[in-house]
């Protein structure tokens, strides 16, 4: 993967001049890989002198809470006030992990109509939106927070790296990788790890930490869902799942326990693709993971108004759970139809 250096040549320059007010943001529903780049990132502009305001939409999954510097992260939804005149007094504002303002929801009007700070994008997702005036798009990298690293790396060495970015760059490579088991595993990005490793990380306990601190009612939920909810299509080579807020508060759901689950159909021979619906107030939230050549970027982009990548993507339906459902199984048998699946 190279940077333009051009695009590293205007970041230095606004990096490196006189102290600014920056922000940095990242996207609804912040996973290991947004927070993660968004804590190493502002710490490197806060060592250059800037001052530096990590913006969310809403909260992070409860396993993150452990990271350090995350609870300086202030969430729009719980801090309205604050995050509205952050983006309004920032000069710069960096966009990470994610490639159009509609994935900050409401906060994205914000940005939108009060702000007149220079946008960068730092991304790995397909098809960003051009409205940025520095642009790192690469949705051949398997993480945003693999990108933070080169970045740092580009602009002042490999040895720059602290322990404590290291540490919070780790979580994000190994939590969108799915503990580096999925694409884009290139050579460099184990010299990256190494780089990160040589800091003294505990890379055990990073991973104990993410994966292995969640409650009795997550276990119970997944089997749960695998054992009641599981269906599979088309000879096995399709599989969803649904989750109702009624059954979710069955087992104490906390914002986090439904993390990784539509994963596990993929541990099936011949296994596909793979979906969860989870029902919230007012929309349901449609999770999609791929196995090879199925595109469920453009499934969700196509059939349930969203996008991400072409092996994991996430999307929205605003029609009952049933009709959801129905809607899914129709867009598959289309898809199929079309030697897409
Ligand atoms: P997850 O299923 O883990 O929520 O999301 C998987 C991927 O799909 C992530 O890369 C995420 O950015 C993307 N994604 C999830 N929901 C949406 C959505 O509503 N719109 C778009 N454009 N991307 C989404
Ligand atoms: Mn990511």
């Amino acid at each position: 993967m190279e940077l333009s250096q051009q695009s590293i040549d205007a970041l230095r320059s606004l990096i490196e001049g006189a102290p600014q007010k920056m922000v940095v943001l990242s996207h609804t529903n912040p996973d290991g890989d947004a927070v993660g780049s968004s804590i190493a990132w502002a710490e490197a502009l806060r060592q250059r002198g800037h001052s530096v305001t990590c913006i969310v939409p809403n909260k992070y999954p409860y396993y993150l809470d452990w990271m350090t510097g995350i609870r300086d992260i202030v969430i729009y939804r719980n801090e309205a006030d604050k995050a509205q005149q952050a983006i309004a007094e920032a000069d710069a504002i960096f966009c990470l992990d994610f490639h159009t303002l509609s994935r900050l929801d409401a906060l994205g009007d914000v940005v939108e109509k009060n702000s007149s700070a220079r946008r960068v994008l730092v991304d790995h997702h397909l098809n960003p939106s051009q409205s940025f005036d520095i642009i790192f798009s690469h949705p051949e990298a398997s993480s945003t927070s693999y990108l933070v690293y080169k970045l740092i790396e580009a602009l002042w060495g490999a040895e720059s790296v602290t322990a404590s970015q290291a540490e919070v760059i780790y979580v994000g490579m190994m939590t969108d990788t799915g503990n580096f088991s999925f694409s884009n595993l290139t050579p460099d990005l184990y010299r990256a790890l190494a780089v990160l490793s040589a800091t003294g990380i505990d890379i055990p306990q990073i991973y104990n930490n993410v994966y292995n601190s969640f409650t009795e009612g997550r276990a119970r939920l997944f089997g749960y869902v695998i054992n009641r909810k599981m269906k599979f299509l088309r000879k096995g080579t399709v599989s969803h799942m649904s989750l109702t807020e009624d059954e979710m508060r069955r087992f104490w759901f906390q914002q986090g326990d439904s993390e990784g689950f539509v994963n596990y159909p993929l541990t099936v021979k011949k296994m596909r693709m793979s979906a969860i619906f989870i029902e919230h107030s007012d929309f349901i939230r449609v999770s999609l993971r791929s196995r090879g050549n199925v595109d469920v970027n453009l499934f969700a982009a196509r059939y349930f108004e969203g996008g991400g990548h072409k092996n994991a993507a996430g999307g929205k339906s605003f029609v009952s759970m049933e009709e959801t459902i129905a809607r899914f199984e129709a867009a598959v048998e289309e898809y199929a139809s079309e030697g897409l699946l």
